[in-house]
């Protein structure tokens, strides 16, 4: 009995997951194919910059999707470097568009030491990328995103995101990371999902502190290591 009924919630599981798939990937595709016949019918690139633009966006945002499903799908693929957790954030901010002009990012890490980790590149950008995002589409109205970096005494580095959004109320707070649950027009809600499992591939802890109307409070943990000890990543 309980193996069927494990069998039944993995099917279940797989069907949303395809169908939350097929969602996020048919409006670019149909997006493209319109453009692509558009095109066929009339050639002239000049007149159809404007189009092709946003072909590539699409296009964009599929492959982004994909690399995501990717990352979920064979969390094993992994290439574990030394990185510098405050180069990777200043990267990361320096990526991301700032939908509102009141918005204030700090950045703070400890100015004697640079902390670094043994990471994934890829999927530690993507991580920092969705925290950040996340904190910045809360803001509406502007306000302070503060992120700091400390050194632990259990040789981890502590990472606080702390945005003064709108916070969750209980229903989000209990629904965030299921895989598609959004509450934005937008969202995937594929982020927060993805960033628990980086995290765990990693061996960190996360644990989100949120207050209606007041912000909310991500702290991160990851395994932090000596800066030459590349070897430690192997
Ligand atoms: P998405 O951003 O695509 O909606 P996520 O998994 O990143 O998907 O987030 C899921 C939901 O969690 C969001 O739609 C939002 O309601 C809520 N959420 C996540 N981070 C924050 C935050 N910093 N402040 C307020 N709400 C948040
Ligand atoms: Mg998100």
């Amino acid at each position: 009995l309980d193996h069927s009924l494990q069998q039944q919630h993995t099917l279940q599981s797989v069907s949303e997951l395809a169908a939350g798939m097929a969602h996020h990937l048919r409006n670019p595709l149909t997006t493209v194919k319109g453009f692509t016949q558009m095109l066929v019918t009339s050639p002239h690139l000049a007149e159809n910059a404007d189009f092709i633009e946003i072909m590539l966006k699409e296009i964009e945002s599929i492959a982004f999707i994909t690399d995501e499903l990717a990352i979920l799908a064979k969390p094993h693929l992994m290439n574990m470097k030394p990185l510098s957790v405050d180069l990777l954030f200043q990267e990361v901010l320096a990526n991301i568009t700032y939908t509102h002009s009141d918005t204030v990012v700090t950045l703070e890490a400890p100015d004697d030491l640079s902390p670094f980790i043994c990471g994934d590149y890829h999927q530690i950008r993507l991580l920092f990328h969705h925290l950040i995002k996340n904190a910045l589409e809360a803001m509406e109205n502007g306000g302070e995103l503060k992120i700091s970096l400390e050194c632990t005494e259990t040789e981890d580095v502590k990472i606080i995101i702390h945005d003064e959004g709108s916070g969750m109320n209980e229903e989000v707070l209990q629904r965030i990371g299921e895989p598609f649950y959004t509450t934005k027009d937008n969202g995937t809600g594929l982020g927060l999902l993805l960033c628990k499992r980086i995290i765990q591939h990693h061996h960190g802890t996360f644990s989100l502190l949120s207050e209606l109307n007041k912000g909310t409070i991500v702290t991160m943990t990851l395994p932090r290591i000596h800066q030459q000890a590349a070897s430690s990543c192997l």
